[in-house]
């Protein structure tokens, strides 16, 4: 069994992308609704990073009763601020603000997640366009291992417009033959035992077990879920299959070195 290591490219593509980046005098702005421990975790993950890299960020704080309407000008006026590269807006937001009419007030240009329609559309449409990052992280990663997708059967678990469906998409196009399951699917055992790829993006920790793996499988696991905890039981899969990453220290360092990667296609760099 190999362990695909996620921290070890996060660390080599940090080092070009620091360069690349080195002469960009545009601001990343973090906009975080209410004040979820898990949000703030990420943001101050996501803040340490641009600083490392050399990126400006600003953070606007929003209380969680904040009007949808105030959070969508304030929005507008980073898309019209010229110093502003691009802009993440920290989800979840509370149940009272329409979270997809608030990302779309994100401009096309400045969509770092690319959760907007208008991203989103481009991305449906098979334009050369950027990607929700952890779908590119997850490309990246097995190009970097050299694992080829062309006429592969990938089995991707959960459909999820922030990794489910963008890592279907992005497999398609390179080739492989994928199949998407989720909540309501009732042969996922059979679908994920017969992939050469498991790409398991569900929140439901130690989803994957022995049972629904078999020798030879890459296993990508994406599940970060309470206790750091994967969607993969680590223990019992990593003895079967070929490839597997690790969590933490797989999939998360790709989706974040994959985020500035999405900033600084957006700034240009
Ligand atoms: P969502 O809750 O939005 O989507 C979960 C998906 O999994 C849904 O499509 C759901 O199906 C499906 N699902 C749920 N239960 C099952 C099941 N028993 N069998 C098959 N499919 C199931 O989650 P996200 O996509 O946002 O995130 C998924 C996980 O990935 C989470 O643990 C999250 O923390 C983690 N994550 C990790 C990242 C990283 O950098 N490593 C980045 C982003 C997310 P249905 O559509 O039918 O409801």
């Amino acid at each position: 069994m190999n362990i695909l290591d996620g921290k070890k490219i996060r660390d080599e593509l940090f080092i070009s992308l620091k360069k690349r980046l080195s002469n960009c005098d545009k601001t990343l702005v973090i906009i975080m609704v209410g004040d979820r421990e898990d949000s703030k975790r990420y943001v101050k993950h996501k803040i340490i990073w641009a600083d490392k890299l050399g990126i400006k960020t600003k953070m606007i704080l929003c209380s969680d009763v904040v009007p949808e309407e105030k959070l969508i000008s304030t929005i507008e006026n980073l898309n019209n601020d010229e110093t502003v590269g691009g802009i993440i807006l920290q989800l979840p937001l509370p149940e009272s603000i329409n979270k997809q009419k608030v990302l779309n007030s994100i401009s096309v240009e400045k969509d770092i997640d690319a959760l907007g329609d208008f991203a989103w559309e481009k991305i449906e449409s098979g334009e050369d366009c950027i990607y929700p990052a952890t779908a590119t992280g997850i490309i990246t990663m097995l190009d970097y291992y050299n694992i080829t997708l062309k006429d592969k059967k990938v089995t991707v678990v959960g459909r999820s417009k922030l990794v489910g469906k963008p890592i279907a998409i992005l497999l398609e196009k390179r080739g492989a033959i994928v199949t998407v399951c989720h909540s309501k699917t009732t042969n996922t055992k059979e679908e994920t035992k017969s992939a050469d790829i498991i790409v398991s993006a569900t929140g439901v920790p130690k989803l994957i077990t022995k049972e629904y793996v078999s020798t030879g499988q890459v296993i990508i696991d994406v599940g970060i879920n309470e206790g750091l905890v994967g969607d993969v039981d680590y223990e019992e899969v990593s003895k079967i299959v070929d490839y597997i990453t690790p969590v933490p220290g797989g999939i998360g360092p790709m989706t974040i070195i994959s985020i500035f990667e999405n900033f600084a296609k957006l700034v240009g760099k």
